[in-house]
């Protein structure tokens, strides 16, 4: 998974994420990657907040698109 914008050939750093599912609890390891630039930055930062808050498991997003097609 991608974090921030990756400029053509700007240097990346790949590191991990223990994430947690923001349903069901599950464990994710997550393989992440950004630019040098980016990374350890304030926005960076806010960003892996962001987006550790809205995290769902490949299950949990499955459910999530099925119960988004229900019409109410
Ligand atoms: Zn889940």
């Amino acid at each position: 998974m991608i974090i921030g914008a990756i400029n053509g050939d700007e240097p990346t750093v790949r590191f991990n994420l223990n994430l947690n599912c923001t349903k069901c609890g599950k464990k994710v390891p997550g393989g992440m990657l950004t630019s040098e630039k980016y990374y350890g930055s304030y926005s960076f930062m806010l960003e892996i907040d962001n987006f550790k808050k809205n995290y769902l498991c490949g299950k949990c997003r499955d459910k999530k698109r099925i119960n988004e097609k229900i019409p109410n």
